[in-house]
């Protein structure tokens, strides 16, 4: 062979690499710009939009890969779970009827039933394979849409096989497969499945982005309606309760002044008397329970709409810690409240003392709840360096250390604590320890409980003591 000869060899063959080259990057620009149609599609939200998007990728690729590798045919198909099922995304150098033929040969259809299992293994390797599609196994299939001779390089990502992208050459001027695609061709191909996966992974991607912002958008509305809802009812409701509120006491008053006069009434109507006097006294009694409960659902829509403030003042930790004793002691009955505070002093801080007061309520409320009555609660309230620390411990039931963390947040309700009476389990919102928590971040301390399930909890927190 001449010299000039091996010359022109070379020279061709650097000319296709280069070909090669600009090809894929033709390609990668017409993907990038692919994708960003769709995600204009997807962003706007159209129904349908991944399917559709990932059609119309499919569809362009094909027609730029037949174009950048001149030859008769192109079409990229996905593989969809469980078994490899064929789903055309994009063909090109068909007609109509062709089309329309190809899609109903090979929608739907497992890969296993199109090619033999070499053919497949090869392609799980990653490797292209050459078929001629008039020979064994083939020879009993359908049209081959004007080429025989095929090249199919697989699609893989993230090690699973999820597509095949094939192209064809017209056979008339080739002998035999081998010699119908160079080895060039060959990793063009190789290199454009490659690229075809993106556009499945980009557009799956891209999908899930789109739901994922659709779910959030729908779960924030929802969560906004929530509280909205709740706002609303909570200020509703205060304002008929406290009527209803006031008719009550007026009616029982007025039961309690004819109840002293039973001895003038006839026997059935002091009965009677009697017992709507004791109606009443237990409608008054379940009053302080809802108000409680409307208060709770008051403060936490206050902290949704970010209008939960502190109104801090100096004052004494020790009197607002033995008025919440008193007032316990005062609904508790026969319940032993013990109360150790340091000797003599006073526990100055600046805080907000009905909160700081609300916070100890609801400890020794819940201690109150979930313990046994002839359990002792014991009330502490400790200084060391400049914190003072308030606890309340019971011989309860105890909580377990996951429900530890969980019960701090809003409407959260430990599922296996049973209170001592039904009637305040149906009437409790699981906001308590959550507002708790809110007063005492806003107050800049911290909080906790400590227990042992079966044995018993103790709820804490800590502020800061102010400078004398
Ligand atoms: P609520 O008492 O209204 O359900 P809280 O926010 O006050 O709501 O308490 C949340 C949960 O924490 C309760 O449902 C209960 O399961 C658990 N819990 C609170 N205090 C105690 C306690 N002293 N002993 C055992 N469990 C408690």
């Amino acid at each position: 062979m001449g010299h000039s000869a091996t010359k022109q060899r070379q020279q061709n063959h650097s000319q296709r690499i280069l070909q090669a080259f600009t090809c894929l990057l033709t390609m990668v620009d017409a993907l990038a710009s692919i994708t960003d149609q769709e995600e204009k599609a997807l962003r706007l939200g159209a129904e349908n939009a991944a399917p559709l998007a990932l059609a119309a990728a499919g569809q362009t690729f094909a027609e730029i890969a037949k174009q950048m590798l001149d030859c008769a045919y192109v079409g990229v198909f996905a593989l969809d779970p469980p078994d490899e099922r064929q789903r055309l995304l994009g063909v090109s150098g068909l007609n109509f009827e062709e089309r329309q033929k190809l899609f109903e040969d090979t929608n739907q259809t497992p890969l296993a039933q199109y090619v033999d299992t070499e053919t497949i293994a090869h392609l799980h390797a990653n490797k292209a394979v050459l078929l001629d599609l008039q020979k064994k196994p083939f020879v009993t299939t359908r049209s081959t849409h004007g080429a025989r001779y095929r090249l199919v390089a697989p699609m893989v990502h993230h090690g699973a096989l999820i597509g095949i992208f094939t192209m064809a050459k017209t056979d008339a001027i080739y002998p035999d497969v081998e010699s119908a695609y160079t080895p060039e061709e060959i990793s063009l191909a190789q290199g454009i499945a490659k690229l075809a996966t993106q556009v499945i992974e980009r557009v799956d991607l891209l999908r899930e982005r789109a739901e994922a912002r659709a779910n959030e958008q729908r779960l924030h509305e929802t969560a906004r309606r929530y509280d909205d809802f709740l706002s609303t009812a909570s200020h509703e409701l205060r304002t008929p309760l406290t009527t209803i509120k006031g008719h009550l006491q007026l009616a029982q008053r007025r039961a309690a002044i004819l109840e002293k006069r039973a001895e003038q009434l006839p026997q059935a109507l002091a009965e009677d008397v009697h017992r709507i006097v004791q109606s009443l006294e237990h409608a008054v009694r379940s009053f302080p329970r809802l108000e409680r409960m409307i208060s709770e659902l008051l403060d936490f829509s206050r902290i949704q709409a970010s209008k939960f403030v502190m109104i801090k003042y100096p004052c004494d930790l020790v009197e607002i810690v033995s008025r919440a004793v008193e007032e316990a002691r005062h609904t508790a009955g026969e319940r032993q409240i013990s109360f150790s505070l340091p000797a003599g002093k006073s526990v100055p801080i600046i805080a907000d003392a009905d909160r700081i007061g609300e916070v100890i309520d609801n400890y020794l409320s819940n201690a109150h709840k979930y313990s046994p009555l002839d359990h002792p609660i014991e009330v502490n309230l400790t200084v060391e360096g400049r914190l003072a620390c308030v606890s309340v411990r019971d011989h309860g039931p105890g909580i377990s250390p996951e429900d530890q963390m969980r019960i701090w947040e809003r409407f959260y309700r430990a599922p296996d604590t049973a209170t001592q009476d039904q009637c305040s389990a149906d009437s409790n919102l699981g906001l308590g320890l959550y507002l708790c928590k809110e007063i005492i971040e806003l107050h800049h301390g911290q909080y906790g409980v400590d227990s042992v399930k079966g044995e018993g909890s103790t709820f804490w927190f800590t502020l800061e003591i102010a400078e004398q």
